[in-house]
């Protein structure tokens, strides 16, 4: 500890050379108040010897076709702005020891005109071309550097940092060159008192760089490995202390809560498996053999089932509650919308009449339980005595609500669409007795996420499909061949087809989505599908609404349903076997996949047909290392067209979350706050599987060893975890 001193990276940025309270003012808007947080403010990137051209290099290399980037070091020698017919243009000359180089700006002319000035230094990037001979580079990125960092930069191989500036910095006229000294002078002067924040032991075992060294290294590297070095200090720190949290939750569970101890007591199990139609799968096996064993224990269960769309996850939770049931305790299954809720009530039940028959001893009861406040919806909610009586109650969240008094709950299963974060999974488990939890990933999870955020979870994965099942055809088509597409679902419908006809939800008021709705299936009803029977099925509707349409659907009374919002289809409708799907591009893969999985569960060959512009689906052919040198309106394009490629390309859901994860990362899918998914400010969840896994196997470690971090080697993480993580400890106490 400190002993009351005044530690001086607390005092204010201020205080550092050229900063001053005026420039203070603007830092502090974007986070930076003091010291620490400036030398703590890392570069975005930096200039490095090894990936700069001269410019007859880049000459050379643009004359050879070469198709990338290239950043060269020069210094502007002329610039001139030109009329060319109505549009003005910039051109701006550049000279390095080897020759000439000139960019050019079709637009931004009078801000660029001013950026660029005689005799400074810049580093710029971009494609080089050749033009009328001259080596060219159109709207470079570049960035100002002075003539002295030049000399360094070129005679010692010294890296340059470069920072991100805000427009807050550039307000108080902060620009590449003051931001750069000022951190520099803040660096030099007081990283040496930054006190190190993980214990000796993890730096030795991990083999990591100290703190100090780790900050030195992250602005001026004194050379690339010993920058990497220090990037890997901080990601390890970050996902230490995360993966630290989710081991104390976890060790929290296990350890302070007692669960319930089951038995297999009647015939009741082995009964049910007798009335399926099917076998169960080896994968379905051996995850319940994992469920079951966790029930028969004294610890509560806490375990993620992931299996791809239709991979039988249901029956799996079914045979899990009768478990509960024939241990005299009650069981709850939370679906994500009503409509799911309430056919999994009339499957289930259907099912326990089967069970009844062989199985008279036991008549099991189950019930619907919705969230209903209206008064006109009043007689959807249960009654009291149905609750106490229910032996299997099904519903949404309303479930959990705190007037909702079950009689003696032992298994939650929550079939999720990752709306069921950490801190509601920790209420319910601090609701008095503690039922086992069960988890249901609809959505495959990529291994380093579910080690992140479901970290504390056991893990238990269905990974075979049931017998029988045809693969599903997959094809991306643009707008233009729609017609052609058409006549493949008339022709079809001949043998019986029915088809899902989905339109993205594009407007924001439900209002004007319905109004969409019904303009497509008025336009298809009398144009390219006259001959057809359409229903149509859209937001506004009650859940009984849809419901009636859906069922009207499994009964062969419409040929197509036509649908805005995506389709809730909770229904197998066995005969529905083409699902097509407009504006493709805009649905994330995570969602498309889900929507394919409504088909292909029959016996009959199934189609998904992506329909997107002429232009994504034109770009078919990118590939990943194109990427990176296209200009970003392409790009997006490009990226849209990858996506939906890798639905054509892949059957396999982890497959595709994982493309899906690295071409939006992990807040897009997940949405951040909804997931409990934590920010990362150091580590990318897709490059950096291995450190994660590293981290995490220290981490609970420790916890294993430690698990109130009271031994003396704990001390600096316990006031760490205090310090920087209050927020996150309440769902993890520590002692
Ligand atoms: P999901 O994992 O997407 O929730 P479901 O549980 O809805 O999948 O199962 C999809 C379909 O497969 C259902 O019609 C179900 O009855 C059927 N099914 C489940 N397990 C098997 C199996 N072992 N063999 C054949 N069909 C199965
Ligand atoms: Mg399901």
């Amino acid at each position: 500890m400190k002993s009351g001193k005044e530690n001086i990276l607390e005092s204010s940025v201020q205080y550092i050379k050229s900063v001053g309270p005026k420039r203070a003012e603007s830092f502090s808007k974007i986070g930076i108040n003091t010291i620490r947080d400036l030398i703590f403010y890392f570069p975005s990137r930096h200039l490095d010897r090894t990936t700069v051209l001269t410019v007859s290099r880049a000459y050379g290399y643009a004359i050879n076709g070469y198709d990338g980037e290239a950043t060269i070091v020069a210094k502007v020698v002329d610039k001139e702005k030109r009329n060319l017919g109505r549009k003005e243009i910039l051109k701006v000359q550049l000279r390095d020891s080897t020759g000439f180089i000139e960019c050019v700006w079709f637009q931004g002319i009078k801000y660029f005109h001013s950026v660029f000035n005689e005799g400074d230094y810049f580093a710029i990037s971009g494609k080089p071309e050749i033009n009328y001979n001259k080596l060219q580079i159109v709207h470079p990125d570049f960035d100002k550097i002075t003539e002295e960092e030049t000399q360094s930069f070129l005679n010692t191989g010294k890296i340059i940092p470069f920072y991100r500036i805000p427009k807050e910095l550039k307000q108080t006229n902060i620009g590449d060159l003051s931001l750069r000294r000022i951190i520099h002078f803040a660096v030099e002067s007081y990283a040496d008192k930054v006190e190190e924040t993980l214990p000796k032991e993890i730096i030795q075992q991990h083999n990591l760089l100290d703190l100090i060294s780790a900050v030195k290294n992250f602005h001026y590297p004194e050379n690339n490995k010993l920058f990497a070095s220090a990037r890997r200090r901080f990601k390890f720190e970050e996902m230490f202390y995360l993966e630290l949290l989710v081991a104390i939750r976890k060790n929290n569970y296990q350890t302070k809560l007692s669960g319930n101890k089951m038995e297999i007591r009647t015939n009741l199990v082995s009964d049910f498996i007798k009335t399926l139609p099917f076998e169960l799968t080896k994968a379905q096996l051996n995850v319940l053999t994992e469920i079951k064993n966790d029930m028969l224990s004294e610890k509560p269960m806490n375990r993620l089932l992931q299996g791809d769309v239709g991979s039988g996850k249901t029956i799996v939770a079914l045979i899990s509650m009768l478990i509960a049931v024939d241990n005299g305790f009650q069981a709850a299954l939370m679906a994500p919308t009503e409509i799911l809720a309430d056919q999994h009530t009339k499957n289930i039940s259907a099912m326990m009449k089967n069970l009844y028959k062989i199985n008279p001893q036991k008549e099991i009861k189950v019930s619907l339980l919705l969230g209903g406040q209206k008064k006109s919806e009043r007689t959807r909610k249960l009654s009291d005595i149905e609750l106490q009586e229910a032996d299997i109650i099904v519903g949404t969240h309303a479930i959990f609500e705190d007037q909702v008094k079950f009689k003696n709950l032992g298994l939650v299963i929550i079939d999720e669409q990752h709306r069921f974060g950490v801190k509601q999974r920790a209420a319910l488990q601090s609701k008095g007795k503690t039922p086992d939890v069960l988890v249901m990933s609809a959505t495959p999870i990529p291994r380093t996420l579910s080690m992140t955020v479901y970290g504390d979870l056991d893990l238990s994965l269905i990974n075979e499909m049931p017998k029988n099942r045809i693969p599903v055809k997959t094809v991306l088509r643009g707008e233009k061949k729609l017609p052609d597409i058409y006549k493949f679902i008339i022709d079809k419908s001949k043998e019986g087809y029915q088809t899902f006809l989905v339109y993205p939800l594009v407007e924001e008021s439900e209002k004007l989505e319905l109004k969409a709705a019904t303009t497509y299936y008025d336009d298809l009803k009398e144009n390219h599908l006259r001959n057809l029977k359409l229903g149509l099925i859209h937001g506004r509707m009650s859940w009984q609404g849809k419901e009636e349409v859906m069922l009207k659907f499994k009964e062969k009374i419409f040929d197509v349903l036509v649908s805005t919002t995506v389709i809730e289809v909770g229904i197998d409708i066995p005969d529905a076997n083409i699902i097509l799907i407009n504006d493709a591009h805009r649905f994330g893969l995570s969602q498309l996949h889900q929507l394919r999985g409504r088909i292909g569960r029959g016996s009959k060959q199934a189609y998904c047909i992506l329909i997107t512009s002429d232009e994504i689906a034109a770009a078919q052919n990118a590939n990943e290392l194109e990427l990176e040198y296209l200009p970003s309106v392409q790009l997006e394009k490009y990226k849209s067209s990858v996506r939906l490629q890798s639905m054509v390309k892949y059957l396999d859901g982890f497959k595709i979350s994982e493309i899906d994860l690295k071409l939006r990362g992990p807040g897009d899918i997940f949405g951040t706050k909804q997931s409990g998914f934590p920010e990362l400010k150091y580590t990318n969840i897709v490059d950096d599987q291995e450190l994660i896994l590293e981290a995490k196997q220290s981490a609970f470690k420790l916890i294993e060893v430690d698990p109130k971090l009271e031994k003396n080697f704990s001390v600096l993480i316990r006031e760490n975890l205090i310090k920087h993580y209050s927020e996150n400890l309440a769902y993890a106490k520590i002692a």
